[in-house]
């Protein structure tokens, strides 16, 4: 199947081939014809599939019908759980929209810097990426009007819906109009996340791309079973051991961030932390350079589990096991993307050998784990 077959334009077919996608992927298939016909839909696949564009590119073709512009008023609204992943997506939105021939708006809001120049710059948006707080503090300001806009998409919808941002997602709801179009699209999802978002959707098709349907599993899953005491130095033997281009490691808390970077940058293993207490300058930064290749080992909360999209990233590793099974899968999905493979490594101590079971099993998947019998060397 081609995009045209999709249903897209020849010009933004084009737009395509530019990013070398030879040939949509299956979430793209499903997705982009259902959303070409303006229904509501519910979408899951895992990640690393294209879900991104499977919304972006059905998205600037509805937007090519214009419209009267009303200056602060935005045709299509992107709601996404962190900062890092809404100027991602606006990354992508424009890495389709720099060529076309009718123009495009695209801008992200979000929290952790200064909102004035953010109601500034607020004026004939087309697509505004936003994360829910710092939307609500531009709607409560008049800054921008959802009233008349015609599309929303939740991506990770699944965590966009779950309690952290009910009281945000309810009060964005009552400022959006009763028609749109709604478009919901996550990697996992629980039976209990359908059901609340029956609420936004109307009569939605679901398309849920199976795993088989999914390529290959291209992330070489494994654990090590090592003493906690001995969780530091096993990690650098690791690192040390390997080439892996570059690594990403999550951990459960910034404290934790923090302190694995000194000690790592103290043995000789140059490393740098992202979590939610760095300024967004810093945040911003050590992404962006990672991105790049420009930071081989990069430290990271939960803040990056969700989304974020590292080209040909080969390594992620679990220095310490999330809570919740579902970002366990996420954040192992840093890697493995767009057909490349990838190894995931979680090291685990016996307390968290239970833990670590129910995750597998959730996961439906068996992760071989190793015996850490010896104390590596310090
Ligand atoms: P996403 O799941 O949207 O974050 O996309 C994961 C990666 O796959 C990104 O680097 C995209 O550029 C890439 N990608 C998306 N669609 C395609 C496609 N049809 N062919 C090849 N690569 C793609």
């Amino acid at each position: 199947m081609s995009f045209l077959k999709l249903g897209l334009s020849k010009e933004l077919a084009n737009q395509v081939s530019k990013q070398n996608y030879k040939k949509p992927t299956p979430v793209q298939n499903e997705a982009i014809p259902n959303i070409l016909l303006g229904i509501d839909l519910l979408a899951v696949a895992k990640t690393g599939s294209g879900k991104t564009a499977a919304f972006v590119l059905p998205l600037l073709q509805l937007l090519e019908k214009p419209k009267k512009k009303k200056t602060r008023f935005i045709r299509s609204l992107i709601l996404s759980p962190t900062r890092e992943l809404a100027e991602q997506l606006k990354g992508v939105i424009e890495q389709f929209t720099d060529n076309l021939a009718y123009k495009i708006n695209t801008m992200a809001v979000y929290g952790g810097v200064s909102i004035n120049p953010q109601m500034q710059k607020l004026s004939n948006v087309d697509i505004l990426v936003a994360t829910p707080g710092r939307l609500l503090d531009l709607l409560e300001q008049n800054a921008v009007h959802l009233s008349e806009t015609e599309v929303l998409i939740l991506d990770e919808a699944d965590k966009m819906l779950n309690k952290a941002f009910e009281e945000e997602m309810g009060k964005i709801l009552s400022f959006l109009p009763k028609k749109r179009q709604n478009l919901l699209f996550s990697a996992t999802f629980s039976e209990k996340i359908e059901k609340i978002s029956s609420t936004i959707l109307s009569k939605p098709t679901v398309v849920r791309i199976k795993e088989e349907e999914n390529n290959i599993d291209l992330i070489t899953q494994k654990a090590y079973l090592v003493k906690a005491e001995n969780k530091g130095p096993f990690l650098r033997k690791l690192i040390n051991e390997n080439d892996f281009k570059q690594i990403l490691i999550f951990v459960s808390s910034t404290r934790t961030a923090d302190n694995l970077v000194q000690k790592l940058n103290k043995n000789g293993i140059s490393s740098h932390a992202i979590h939610s207490k760095k300024s967004q300058a810093a945040r911003t930064e050590a992404l962006r350079r990672f991105k790049q290749g420009n930071i081989n080992v990069l430290v990271a909360t939960d803040l990056l589990a969700r989304g974020i999209d590292i080209d040909f990233l080969p390594c992620v590793i679990n220095y310490e096991l999330p809570r919740s099974p579902k970002d366990y899968v996420h954040r192992i999905g840093r890697t493995g993307r767009a057909e490349n493979a990838g190894k995931a490594i979680s090291l685990i101590t016996k307390d968290d050998a239970h833990h670590f079971k129910i995750i597998q099993k959730k996961m439906k998947k068996q992760v071989e784990t190793v015996k850490v019998e010896q104390k590596p060397k310090q």
